[in-house]
């Protein structure tokens, strides 16, 4: 039977100071791209009725709420976002991804009386509401990372390439769905807390995860989330300039930091999972400090 299932991104192989490994272009999937698009693919397939309310929380600048924000109004439907307090500052001067969901019409509820930010978002829900885990960290994220996995496996074997493959975590959903669903290896690092903060996170999401086929490595220099380093801005234009190819801040320069200087034993396959836009708030940043 012909193969009609059709791969949504393109897997590119790419040089990188004399390293030969391949890049899975999901930062090419459209609007929404990256891992929020697979994560969010299940929602995309629904039928809700216009004006459906969502409700989510979490960061100002985060990528999810980029790609949440892009998805209600391409469908119609309403976003509500809490976060902590806004500062003074970006209200005035919004940016980033916080100004793209202001244009896309999403709601923000500031959290002003410290309570805990999951809780009072959850008691804003009301019935037919959707509701969404801080990073779309839910069950849900499963239906796009399987189609993420299929993929995978038809590009290999098409390129009779048995790859050993690279992702970097925040929340671990996309990692942990993808090593679920797939045969191949799967290498990760974390970049929001440690690899034990990581597990956890995992084991919140499915308890019985088995890591088999899941292998978090460390870097041997502790990096903050979303600090700017000066070696983290450095790869980020050496592999711009040699590749041609636009990186996430946050994530991919720890991600290729580490990947890049592992020994895997099969050709190495990174996945770029988006977040491009993200970098803007994250220049300012690194133009004051360098
Ligand atoms: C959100 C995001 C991640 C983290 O994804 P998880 O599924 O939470 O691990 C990694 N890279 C980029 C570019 C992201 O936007």
């Amino acid at each position: 039977m012909k193969n009609l299932f059709l791969t949504k991104s393109p897997i590119q192989k790419i040089t990188f100071k004399g390293f030969e490994f391949y890049i899975k272009r999901d930062d090419l999937l459209g609007q929404i791209n990256g891992n929020k698009a697979r994560k969010l693919a299940f929602y995309l397939h629904q039928n809700y009725p216009k004006n459906q309310r969502f409700i989510s929380f979490g960061g100002l600048q985060s990528n999810a709420l980029e790609a949440l924000s892009i998805f209600t109004k391409l469908k119609g439907y309403k976003l509500i976002y809490f976060c902590e307090k806004i500062p003074q500052f970006l209200k005035q001067n919004p940016c980033g991804n916080y100004a793209l969901a202001l244009n896309n019409g999403v709601v923000f509820k500031e959290n002003l009386q410290a309570k805990n930010l999951k809780e009072f978002a959850l008691s804003f829900c009301k019935e037919n509401d959707v509701f969404i885990e801080q990073g779309v960290a839910n069950l849900n994220a499963e239906f796009g990372l399987k189609e993420l996995a299929k993929e995978l496996e038809i590009q290999s074997k098409k390129l009779q390439i048995d790859f050993d493959i690279f992702l970097p975590s925040g929340t671990g959903t996309s990692a942990a769905f993808l090593a679920k669903n797939s045969n191949f290896d799967i290498y990760t690092c974390a970049c929001v807390g440690d690899s034990e903060y990581l597990k956890k996170q995992i084991l919140n999401i499915l308890p019985n995860f088995d890591f088999k086929n899941l292998h978090i490595l460390n870097s041997v220099k502790k990096y903050y989330f979303a600090k700017p380093y000066l070696e983290f801005y450095e790869l980020y234009k050496q592999i711009k300039i040699e590749c041609n190819i636009e990186f996430d801040l946050l994530y991919d320069m720890l991600g290729l930091n580490i990947a890049l200087n592992h020994n895997f034993s099969k050709p190495l396959l990174y996945i770029h999972q988006g977040g491009i836009n993200g970098n803007a708030s994250m220049f300012e940043r690194y133009k004051r400090l360098f």
